[in-house]
């Protein structure tokens, strides 16, 4: 099983993910339609995605293992989608459903940096393919009335970054909160208490 885009099949990805980024996914078409008007290339793409999907059956996604024969199949069905992409199957509601999914185009909610892994729980960079780290920051909240008084209180946020694209997350950080945003925050709460 082929695995990955050539270069040129990769710049033009890149071309249309700059788009959906600018102007977001385009406008869909039912699949009835779409299945219409194929051309012959199309026709040819569509069906070895087919193909592809056909070979996903009983395959647990979220139990994958890197290296393995599931793993390699799920890169096919990602490599599959990359190619329908590339002829004009992004107006199709099913295909922009499954290319963030898939990992066939960076996921919009990790600002377009990273991709699903076939275990579709971890992520890998979309500029060098590795592996997402986190790394754990303790934030102290600073909520008293003048800057850096409060109550002591912390938050722990998890932070993804690449570990060649990107230097590591500082393990502390700041946030101050408003003492009136959090009055306001805090009647709001009351308030929905009450209803
Ligand atoms: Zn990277």
């Amino acid at each position: 099983m082929e695995q990955s885009l050539t270069p040129k099949e990769l710049g033009q990805l890149n071309e249309k993910i700059a788009q959906y980024k600018e102007h977001g996914f385009p406008t869909t078409v039912s699949l009835d339609e779409k299945l219409k008007n194929l051309n012959e290339q199309q026709k040819i793409v569509f069906n070895a995605l087919v193909d592809a999907i056909g070979l996903e059956k009983g395959i647990q996604r979220n139990a994958l293992k890197k290296g393995t024969y599931g793993w390699s199949v799920i890169e096919n069905v990602r490599l599959h989608i990359q190619r329908v992409i590339l002829v004009g199957f992004d107006d199709l509601e099913i295909i922009q459903k499954y290319m963030v999914a898939y990992g066939a185009i960076p996921d919009p909610e990790e600002s377009w940096k990273y991709y699903f892994l076939p275990n579709g729980k971890d992520y890998a960079c979309w500029e060098c393919h590795s592996e997402i780290m986190a790394q754990e920051q303790i934030i102290s909240i600073h909520d008293g009335p003048f800057p850096l008084s409060g109550s002591g209180r912390t938050e722990r946020k998890v932070i993804p970054y690449c570990p060649k694209c990107e230097d590591i997350p500082s393990s502390s950080g700041v946030r101050r909160v408003d003492p009136n945003q959090e009055l306001i925050e805090e009647i709001a709460r009351l308030q929905g208490k009450q209803n």
